[in-house]
């Protein structure tokens, strides 16, 4: 239960003042204005706020410090596992905020804080441009590139984070700032990979590029073949060039009707894979890998916009619990304790377990990058499960962490801000420099810890 009352004449004075729509606990809609699309997050906020405007995020960070409240902004709540509780919260959602302004000669896009990747994605590509989303289009745009932001194009054009080139926050104090490498370039620095710690962002600014077509796809492998497919991806991508993004997957696919028939609850060994390039550069590149025969491959030239369907993220929320870990290497060794713990004789609840080759673009780093310049490791290891029970939650989430142990001997120093889904400190998801001075910009711009993130600075 929240231990922390409103008054009712504040809360209407703050209805007042804002746009978009406030609920206190007792309000109906509370229920449903609290729910994260992560379905295992039960967030119980002293008050949440539907800010529908920049303006309406400045009342309402001006109305939590004044009463009292800490608060937690939250577009989506794809991100919301790790959080902290949210009892003595206010719980800023900037869901309604999804306004998208594509500019096709400076190739640049201006989303607002609660704009998801397919509102940039489609009318992007109406200009043969492509934003760094991530693997699914739901996810918000803001929570993601705060993170870091790992896509189909990580290897050519690095981290999300670094394509960002101003923000727009609401600090602290409830103040309304532009930030960039000129205007509060401490805050344009930590959010460029830091999280959202320091302010509560209300729009960002970010490059675009050039992608129309790719040639991309999957290929299946009855899961009986995993250690043999894994090691021979690991092979091949020791020689592709930084426009192939790569990752190697165990799936498990449910029993639901919404599974094609000849996937439905059935478990596979998959290489998906994004070429940013011509059918025939892509296809040769791809050649070793379809000589394993497949027994469905899916690679094709498609359109940038289609990405989003290689990945099979579940479009609907749902009760998700996983975890992951930056991996310095991923030898023999390590594909073995993965598939031993994942392959055709593992009773496992995980539904998915990837590698995603990083290096490339995101090795290099980033000119004038922010937190998270670029990635001192060469896999990003993640593996989830759906939990349909509360005993289910505490299965998979031991499993997803005895995933992590068997792989702890090639951890790298730090894990990924994006897929880590447990409590942690900001500490362990950032190179130390970078924690250090992160750690100093919080202190000297909210230095009372009123903004909740998903990993504290
Ligand atoms: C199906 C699925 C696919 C995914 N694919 C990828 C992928 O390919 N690559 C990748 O890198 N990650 C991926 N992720 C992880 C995803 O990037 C993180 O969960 C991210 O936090 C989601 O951002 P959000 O805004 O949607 O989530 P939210 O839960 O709304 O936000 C997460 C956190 O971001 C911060 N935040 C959000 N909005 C603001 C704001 N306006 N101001 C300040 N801070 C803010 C807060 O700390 C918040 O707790 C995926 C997650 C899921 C569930």
């Amino acid at each position: 239960m929240n231990t922390t009352n409103v008054p009712a004449e504040a809360a209407d004075a703050l209805r007042a003042d804002v746009t978009g729509r406030v609920f206190a606990p007792s309000d109906p809609g509370y229920e449903q204005a609290r729910q994260a699309w992560n379905l295992t997050a039960d967030q119980r906020p002293a008050m949440v706020v539907e800010a529908a405007s920049a303006a309406d995020v400045a009342a309402a960070v001006r109305f939590a410090r004044s009463h009292g409240l800490r608060i937690a902004p939250q577009g989506t709540g794809h991100g919301a596992a790790p959080l902290e509780p949210l009892e003595g919260a206010l719980l800023l959602r900037t869901s309604p905020m999804r306004g998208v302004r594509i500019d096709p000669d400076t190739r640049t896009a201006r989303t607002d804080a609660g704009a998801l990747w397919q509102d940039v994605a489609a009318p992007a590509s109406e200009h043969g441009l492509a934003g760094l989303a991530g693997t699914s289009l739901d996810v918000g745009v803001t929570g993601y590139t705060l993170g870091g932001g790992l896509g189909w194009l990580a290897r050519r054009y690095g981290l999300a984070a670094n394509s960002v080139t101003a923000a727009e926050m609401v600090t602290a104090d409830g103040q309304l700032v532009r930030t960039d490498p000129k205007h509060e370039a401490d805050l344009f620095w930590a959010i460029r990979g830091g999280g959202g710690s320091v302010g509560v962002v209300t729009a960002l600014e970010m490059l675009l590029y050039p992608v129309r077509k790719l040639y991309a796809g999957v290929l299946f492998f009855p899961v009986q073949r995993a250690a043999e497919v894994l090691h021979s991806w690991r092979e091949w991508i020791t020689w592709v060039p930084n426009e192939v993004t790569s990752i190697g997957r165990i799936l498990r696919l449910p029993r639901l009707p919404t599974v094609p028939d000849q996937l439905r609850g059935r478990a596979f060994a998959l290489v998906e894979a994004a070429c940013d390039g011509d059918e025939g550069a892509g296809a040769e590149l791809i050649a070793p890998l379809r000589k394993l025969g497949p027994e469905i491959d899916t690679f094709a030239t498609i359109p940038a916009l289609e990405l989003s369907q290689l990945h099979m993220d579940p479009t609907e929320p749902v009760a998700a619990v996983g975890d992951g870990a930056l991996l310095a290497d991923f030898p023999a060794a390590a594909a073995d304790a993965l598939v031993s713990l994942a392959g055709a004789d593992a009773d496992t609840m995980l539904i998915s377990i990837e590698v995603r080759h990083l290096d490339g673009a995101l090795r290099r780093p980033a000119g004038h990058g922010g937190a998270l310049p670029s990635i001192d490791a060469s896999y990003a290891l993640y593996g989830t499960g759906v939990a349909a029970t509360p005993d289910a939650v505490a299965t998979i989430s031991d499993q997803a962490q005895a995933l992590k142990s068997a792989l702890a001997p090639w951890h790298a120093s730090y894990s990924y801000y994006n897929a880590t889904d447990t409590p942690a400190p900001a500490q362990a998801l950032l190179p130390r420099d970078s924690y250090q001075r992160l750690r100093q910009i919080k202190i000297s711009r909210d230095p009372t810890d009123a903004i909740i993130s998903a990993h504290p600075a």
